[in-house]
C-alpha cells in the first residue's frame, strides 16, 4: 500500500474504496480499485479511481498513475472491447463531476450516437510560425516542471 494515501471523508469514490457505498467491483490492487459505472454510457462502461484523493491528474503522484493503465487494458481485454475510449476529466467544463480523479473505460459498440462516448473535435488550423512559438514555450515549461 503507498504510504502517503489520502482520503476524503466527504467523497463519494473514497466511501466507495473504504466499502462505505457499494460498487460492483472488477479490479483491485494497492493502488487502484475499479468498478462498474452506475450511469454507463454503454455496458461494460468501467471506472478505475486511485485509492489516492486527489481532485485531478496533476495532483496524483505517478505511482497511481502508473497502476491504472494495465488495469483499463485488463477490462478492455476482459470484454473483447475492439472499440473503446478512456477518459479522464478534470475540471467542471471538461465535464468532470466527481473531485477524485478516475479513469473511465467506455465501450463502443456501435457508430449509434446512442452508445458509447460521443465526441465533438473541434479541430483547429494554427499557422506553422504559432505552432512554432508554442512549441518553443511549453518545453521551456517542460524543462521547469
Ligand atoms: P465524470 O463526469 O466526473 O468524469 O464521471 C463521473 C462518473 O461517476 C459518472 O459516469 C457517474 O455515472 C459515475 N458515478 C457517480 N457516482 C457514482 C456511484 O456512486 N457509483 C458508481 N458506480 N458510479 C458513480
Ligand atoms: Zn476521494
Amino acid at each position: 500500500m503507498a504510504s502517503v494515501a489520502r482520503s476524503l471523508t466527504s467523497c463519494i469514490f473514497c466511501k466507495i474504496i473504504k466499502g462505505d457505498i457499494p460498487s460492483f467491483k472488477l479490479v483491485e490492487t494497492d493502488f487502484s480499485y475499479s468498478f462498474l459505472d452506475i450511469g454507463p454510457l454503454s455496458k461494460g462502461h468501467a471506472l478505475i479511481i486511485p485509492k489516492d484523493h486527489a481532485a485531478k491528474l496533476h495532483e496524483l503522484p505517478d505511482e497511481y498513475l502508473a497502476d491504472a493503465m494495465p488495469i483499463a487494458k485488463k477490462i478492455a481485454a476482459a470484454q473483447g472491447l475492439e472499440n473503446y475510449n478512456i477518459l479522464q476529466n478534470n475540471g467542471r467544463i471538461a465535464h468532470q463531476e466527481v473531485d477524485h480523479v478516475h479513469f473511465h473505460v467506455i465501450p463502443k459498440p456501435s457508430a449509434s450516437d446512442e452508445e458509447g462516448l460521443v465526441v465533438g473535435w473541434p479541430a483547429k488550423k494554427p499557422a506553422m510560425d504559432e505552432l512554432k512559438a508554442l512549441h518553443q514555450e511549453l518545453v521551456d515549461r517542460l524543462n521547469k516542471v
